[in-house]
């Protein structure tokens, strides 16, 4: 039987790091500031952004939500995040996606500064995490490698596999992977025999969106299964693995929910630290 990664009691102690670290900030008055720019009305972005608001509520570090009609121009949202870029009591920046039809995502994120870009969206830093020399890292990737760590078992060495090429998480989970050593394979909707791949992970990352795509007859004895997928059925929440087979079969599995999610929006509070200090050692 699996051992239960608790990201929850992993995302509370790196929130309590970043608490300490906004607080030594604000003796030094520099205050640490996040600005979250929602367009339109997607209940589950009102969810997330909400989340967001509440832990940088508890972190100390000033929340500002800026909501905008589903039909804003992206005229009106470059005029905004431009007012952003400039103003010093703001430390980052998120759009949160997606974006309402009609507007221009990639136009748009490429507008934030890479410096305030905590989301890791834009170019310049997806860049730097290619050369593996990233400022800020993609949030929930770098929450997966947390709650690796937490576990004490080593990266380096072992055969990793990613199920899923998105650029929130596959791809740039891939480069973290890979500068922690492993020896890294991603998987997508054209990979031919997805099981006889998984089975050879040490570590398996999965980030598909598809609940109960990955059972236990495809998984390694003993792997680690970090599990992204958030899927809603019938009001409750699963994973992309197969809990109750995959349990059976892994060394540990974080849960959904209470595993990956608590990690995404931890490591969004450190970035915010990080940005803040780059920013007041300018
Ligand atoms: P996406 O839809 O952009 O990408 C999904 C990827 O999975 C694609 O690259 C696709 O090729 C691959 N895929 C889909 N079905 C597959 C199959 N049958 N076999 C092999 N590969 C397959 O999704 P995303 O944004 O990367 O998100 C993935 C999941 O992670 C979703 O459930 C999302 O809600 C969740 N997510 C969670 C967090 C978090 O904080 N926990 C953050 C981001 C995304």
């Amino acid at each position: 039987m699996a051992i239960i990664i608790d990201g929850k009691a992993v995302a509370a102690k790196v929130n309590e790091d970043v608490k300490a670290g906004v607080a030594a900030l604000k003796q030094k008055g520099v205050s640490v500031g996040l600005t979250v720019i929602l367009a339109g009305n997607d209940p589950a972005s009102e969810v997330y952004v909400n989340n967001k608001h509440r832990a940088c509520t508890d972190l100390g570090i000033k929340s500002e939500i800026i909501r905008y009609p589903a039909d804003v121009g992206g005229a009106v949202l470059e005029a905004k995040i431009k007012e952003l870029n400039a103003d010093a009591s703001v430390s980052g920046i998120l759009v949160q996606l997606p974006l309402p039809k009609g507007l221009d995502e990639r136009r748009i994120l490429e507008l934030i500064d890479p410096a305030k870009d905590v989301d890791c969206f834009a170019a310049k830093n997806v860049g730097m995490l290619a050369l593996g020399a990233p400022k800020l890292l993609p949030c929930t990737p770098a929450g997966i490698i947390e709650l690796i760590k937490s576990t004490g078992q080593p990266i380096a060495g072992k055969r990793a596999v990613i199920v899923g090429r998105s650029n929130i998480v596959g791809k740039p989970m891939f480069h973290l992977l890979l500068q922690a050593d492993a020896t890294v394979m991603v998987c997508h909707t054209k990979t031919v025999n997805l099981a006889e791949i998984t089975r050879t992970a040490d570590i398996l990352v999965i980030a598909a969106g598809r609940p109960g795509l990955i059972t236990g007859d495809m998984v390694k004895p003993g792997a680690l299964v970090l599990d992204a997928g958030i899927n809603r059925v019938d009001g409750k929440l699963y994973g992309d693995a197969d809990f109750d087979s995959v349990s059976d079969v892994a060394g540990y599995i974080t849960p959904v929910p209470g595993g990956v999610g608590p990690m995404t929006i931890a490591m969004l509070m450190r970035n915010t630290l990080t940005a803040a200090c780059a920013a007041s050692d300018n």
